[in-house]
């Protein structure tokens, strides 16, 4: 444990943030801090805070926060193994094996081998038949290679090839979903078929896809490897790992049925594409797409299933706040062959793509008439029960006028009970998460230039205590460096905070004395006046209950704070 917590001290040593954030997010330069668009969440205005000094970054959006290993975690969507690998492997640090091989690696290690075989089968003489199949279906030599595409025979070949170096138990071989047991022993679950590796999003192979070969009648047309360890359908996509990059390059994501749909887009350039794994669309893939980007195009069957398909989609993306969109291959059966047929018509269906609710909405009335009362009662039914799932705001209000102009129905009145219930994500400016002008006054503080400040603060007039705390911290020690403040505070969170906070929004290279004095005399101001308010108050209640010495002491006070704050104002200029 303590060599690994060395080593991650020292992959953190040789990277810089601003390097590897770069790397997903465009940033500027503000101040001693960079600043970008958010990876995390949608927004329109640059939210993302980075600091090179805190080797931390922060959205003062969504409130994502942490360090180079947390982000490339979340973005990139691995384990942390997964993450210390990959920025070991950045930084050129050798990682030092932490324990040998777990239950997963080694599942892990007999899929890729199994890979390894197929891949290689499919050059065989054995695999003849299935590379003319494959050249058929027009995939070209450098999508098997770049797909990994494969053969498997069946027989017991597998099995030998496997084992031949490591040894498997039974239980490991069962549990990586390769074989299967008859009479007592392990066969070969894939029989004469053409084996499309499934890949993690960390490009690791966890399973597979296996399609029959045409002369061959065992069993369904498409055979997936079944629910393993490390692999479960649900939370994978076809090409998760292949087209990751160019989704987030693109900003897009293509959702489509299949798997050879993923591959013939590949082909022709389009590369942001990944399919669902022969199942229903589920939530944890849209999750895992998000985190990519935050607009996906839905391409899917133009049947009635896939209408279905496609409302489903649509509402699991509201909760994820997706921007989605979606268009048909009309009148082609499939992606695949509308590439076959003509690729430009391909390029241009995902350029003109339309909004996935007016998509929607075009293909629910299509064949209705809604001068029909039942049929008008159906589509109104139907817009109540698909926008009641929107959440945004902005977009809801996008719909119902989307409504209107093409149906005429206003639905409007029947979505304002609904709007209250709108939970709004506000993405505001980059002012310290606690604003307030104390606030302000410790982030001008932290950056001052001249580190000795000549001049006296009195620390009663700051209302936070919290940053009271800091302030006078601060004041008390002015040789301190920002992040021995930090470290002064390590063990209050919500103090560090408050620090890292005005640390990640300052947008400037330094502050200046008279800043600070400008925002102190403010505050002093601020102080004052309702402090004199407070009096008045009380004064006027102990005068009302007849309480004559309780008034009087509170006059006397009172007329001290006013003495008070004359010398204040005579000593400054306020
Ligand atoms: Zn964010």
């Amino acid at each position: 444990m303590d060599s690994s917590r060395d080593q991650i001290e020292e992959i953190r040593g040789k990277l810089d943030i601003v390097d590897v954030v770069g790397k997903y997010v465009q940033l500027k330069q503000a101040g001693k801090n960079y600043s970008g668009k958010c990876p995390f969440h949608l927004e329109k205005t640059p939210s993302f805070i980075v600091s090179p000094e805190l080797q931390r970054y922060k959205c003062f959006g969504c409130g994502e926060s942490g360090d180079i290993f947390t982000f490339v975690q979340k973005i990139e969507n691995i384990d942390f193994p997964e993450t210390l690998e990959k920025l070991a492997k950045e930084a050129g640090v050798t990682l030092r094996k932490q324990r040998v091989n777990t239950t997963y690696e080694r599942l892990e290690d007999i899929n890729k081998k199994a890979a390894i075989y197929f891949f290689r089968q499919l050059k065989d003489k054995k695999g003849i038949k299935a590379l003319e199949y494959v050249k058929n279906r027009g995939i070209k030599d450098e999508s098997i290679k770049s797909f990994g595409i494969g053969y498997s025979p069946g027989g017991i070949e597998l099995l030998s090839y496997i084992q031949s170096e490591t040894k498997y138990s039974k239980e490991e071989l069962l549990a990586s979903g390769l074989f299967v047991e008859k009479e007592g022993k392990l066969r070969s679950k894939f029989y004469k078929r053409v084996m499309f590796p499934i890949r993690s999003s960390s490009g690791k192979v966890i399973a597979f896809t296996g399609r029959v070969l045409p002369d061959n009648d065992y069993g369904p047309k498409y055979m997936n490897s079944p629910e393993t360890p490390i692999y479960h359908k649900k939370d994978n996509l076809y090409g998760q790992y292949e087209s990751r990059q160019e989704i987030r390059k693109n900003d897009l994501a293509i959702l489509c049925e299949g798997t050879t749909d993923v591959i013939s887009a590949h082909q022709i350039g389009i590369k942001n594409i990944v399919a669902p794994l022969g199942t229903a669309l589920t939530k944890e893939q849209l999750q895992k797409i998000s985190k990519l980007t935050k607009n996906v195009l839905f391409l899917f069957d133009s049947d009635t299933a896939g209408q279905k398909a496609l409302e489903k989609a649509f509402i699991m993306s509201q909760e994820l706040s997706l921007n989605t969109y979606a268009t048909n291959t009309l009148p082609y059966k499939d992606i695949d062959e509308m590439i076959k047929e003509s690729p430009k018509k391909f390029l241009s269906l995902v350029n003109k793509k339309v909004d996935a609710f007016t998509y929607l909405l075009t293909q629910f009335i299509k064949d209705k008439n809604l001068t029909k009362f039942s049929e008008y009662r159906e589509t109104v039914s139907w817009l109540e029960w698909v926008l009641s799932s929107v959440i945004n705001q902005d977009n809801f209000l996008f719909y119902v006028k989307t409504v209107f102009s093409i149906t005429k129905i206003d639905i409007s009145k029947k979505g304002a009970t609904k709007a209250k219930n709108f939970s709004e994500v506000k993405c505001g400016g980059l002012a310290p998460k606690r604003a307030g002008k104390d606030a302000i006054f410790l982030q001008h503080l932290l950056f001052l230039k001249d580190k000795k400040p000549s001049l006296s603060f009195d620390d009663k007039v700051f209302a936070d205590s919290e940053i009271r705390e800091v302030i006078l911290f601060i004041l008390n020690n002015p040789e301190c460096k920002r992040e021995d403040i930090i470290k002064q505070f390590e063990n209050d969170s919500q103090v560090k905070n408050i620090i890292e906070d005005s640390i990640f929004s300052f947008s400037k290279e330094s502050s200046s004395i008279e800043e600070l004095q400008n925002i102190y005399d403010s505050i002093v101001k601020d102080y004052y006046q309702t402090k004199e308010l407070e009096y008045n108050i009380k004064i006027a209640a102990a005068e009302k209950t007849g309480n004559v010495k309780e008034s009087d002491k509170l006059f006397k006070e009172f007329q001290d704070l006013t003495k008070e704050k004359q010398k204040y104002e005579q000593n400054s200029r306020l």
